[in-house]
C-alpha cells in the first residue's frame, strides 16, 4: 500500500539490490512436500555437528543471560590470538563472518568505488559492496573450473579499493595454491584492501600447497584482512561466530566503529571459545567429511556432466538442463541442495557434503530424477 512511497525513500543502492538466496529451512520442505526425513545439504554444515563441550559451555551461559555480553570478545580474541599468531588487538569478531563481510564495506566502500572478486561467487562478496554503491567487477573461473589467473592479473592491473576472494572458493570449492596464491597477491593494486575469505580453511590446512596466507600477507606493505568462521567445520552455525585476522590495529579500529556493540551474543561466544579448544573434533570432522567428498564424488561421476574440484565440504556440479528445477525435484524427496542461480551458473548445483545417510539418499534420490 505504501510501496510507491517506501520506494522513494529507500537509498537507490538498497533498491538496486538482489536477494540473497539463504536457501530453505527444514520446517518449510517438511511442510511443503510432505516429507519426515530431511537431508540438509544446502548450507555446508558439520554432519558431526559441534564438539560435544559446546552443550556443556551453553548450558553453564544460560544463567546469565540477564547480563549484556562482553562487547570486546574479549576471552575469544585473545584465545585466537594464541591459536593463530595473530595480535589480539588485530583480530575482529563478527556476527558471523558474513557480519564482517558487512562491516569492511560499511567502513570502507564509497559510492561508485570498484571492487574485484571471483564469479561464481559467494552471494555477499557482491551484495554488500553493492549495498554501498560499489561497482563490482567479477572474474570467472576458467573452463576447468579453476581460478583464472591470467584473468585476474587483467582485473587487477586497474584501480581498485579492495579485492575479496574466497580460498577455497565458494560454491567451486577450487583452491589457489602457494603460486597462484602470490600471483594474485603480487597484481593486486598497491592500496586496495585485500579481503581474503578463508571460510574452509580447516579443510585445506593439512595441505602441503594451501598457502600460508598470513605469512604471504605479512610481507606485503598494505592492509588486509583473513576471514575465518565457527560456522563450518567447527559446527557452529546457528550461533553465528566469524573472525577477521587483520593487519593491523586501525583496520580492527575502523570495524569497530561500524558495528553494533555488542555483536557476539553471550553463548555464541562461550561456544566458539571452547569449541576452539577441541581440535580433535575439528580434525574428526575434516576425515570424515573429505573421506565422503571422495565417495560422493565417484558416485556423482557417474551421472552428471562435470564436477568441479572441491577442496572444501561441497561439491558443484553442472547437469544437463536446469539447476533449479532438479532441486525442486530433489525437494521431494526430502533433500535439500543450492542450485546456482546466477546467469551463465544455471546448470550447476552445489552439494554439501553430509552423514553417510544423507549422501546415499541424495544419490539414490538423484539417480531416479535425472
Ligand atoms: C559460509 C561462508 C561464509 C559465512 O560464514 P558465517 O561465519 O556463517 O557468516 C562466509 N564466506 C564464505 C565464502 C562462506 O562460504
Amino acid at each position: 500500500m505504501h510501496s510507491d512511497l517506501l520506494h522513494a525513500l529507500a537509498r537507490k543502492d538498497v533498491l538496486q539490490l538482489g536477494a540473497y538466496n539463504a536457501g530453505l529451512s527444514d520446517e518449510a520442505v517438511r511442510k511443503t512436500w510432505q516429507v519426515d526425513t530431511i537431508s540438509r545439504l544446502a548450507s555446508n554444515e558439520n554432519p558431526l555437528g559441534a564438539s560435544p563441550r559446546v552443550q556443556q559451555a551453553l548450558q553453564q551461559s544460560n544463567p546469565r543471560s540477564a547480563i549484556y555480553p562482553d562487547a570486546a570478545s574479549s576471552e575469544l580474541r585473545d584465545a585466537l590470538a594464541v591459536a593463530t599468531g595473530v595480535a589480539a588487538d588485530c583480530i575482529a569478531i563478527g556476527n558471523g563472518s558474513e557480519e564482517l563481510l558487512k562491516l569492511l564495506c560499511l567502513a570502507f566502500i564509497n559510492s561508485g568505488d570498484r571492487v574485484v572478486t571471483l564469479l561464481p561467487s559467494f552471494g555477499l562478496h557482491q551484495l554488500y559492496p553493492q549495498l554501498m554503491g560499489a561497482q563490482v567487477d567479477l572474474v570467472a573461473v576458467d573452463e576447468q573450473m579453476e581460478y583464472d589467473l591470467p584473468a585476474w592479473e587483467q582485473a587487477l592491473s586497474r584501480p581498485a579499493k579492495m579485492v575479496i576472494i574466497s580460498n577455497p572458493s565458494n560454491p567451486v570449492g577450487c583452491m589457489l595454491g602457494q603460486a597462484g596464491f602470490q600471483r594474485l597477491i603480487d597484481a593486486a593494486p598497491a592500496d586496495a584492501l585485500l579481503v581474503i575469505d578463508e571460510a574452509y580453511f580447516e579443510y585445506c590446512a593439512r595441505l602441503a600447497d594451501y598457502p600460508d596466507s598470513l605469512s604471504v600477507l605479512r610481507q606485503q606493505s598494505r592492509p588486509w584482512i583473513v576471514l575465518r568462521t565457527f560456522s563450518k567445520a567447527y559446527g557452529l552455525a546457528g550461533l553465528r561466530v566469524g573472525y577477521g585476522l587483520a593487519s593491523d590495529p586501525a583496520l580492527v579500529d575502523l570495524l569497530n566503529r561500524v558495528r553494533t556493540p555488542f555483536n557476539i551474543n553471550r553463548a555464541a561466544q562461550a561456544a566458539a571459545r571452547v569449541a576452539l579448544d577441541d581440535q580433535q573434533h575439528v580434525r574428526d570432522s575434516v576425515a570424515y567429511v573429505v573421506a565422503q567428498r571422495d565417495w560422493l564424488a565417484a558416485e556423482l561421476q557417474l551421472l552428471v556432466l562435470q564436477i568441479a574440484p572441491s577442496q572444501a565440504n561441497f561439491l558443484f556440479f553442472r547437469i544437463a538442463g536446469d539447476g533449479a528445477e532438479l532441486a525442486r525435484k530433489l525437494l521431494a524427496f526430502g533433500i535439500i541442495v543450492k542450485p546456482w542461480l546466477e546467469p551463465g551458473y544455471r546448470d550447476w548445483i552445489r552439494v554439501s557434503i553430509g552423514s553417510a545417510a544423507d549422501n546415499q539418499r541424495f544419490i539414490a534420490a538423484l539417480r531416479q530424477v535425472l
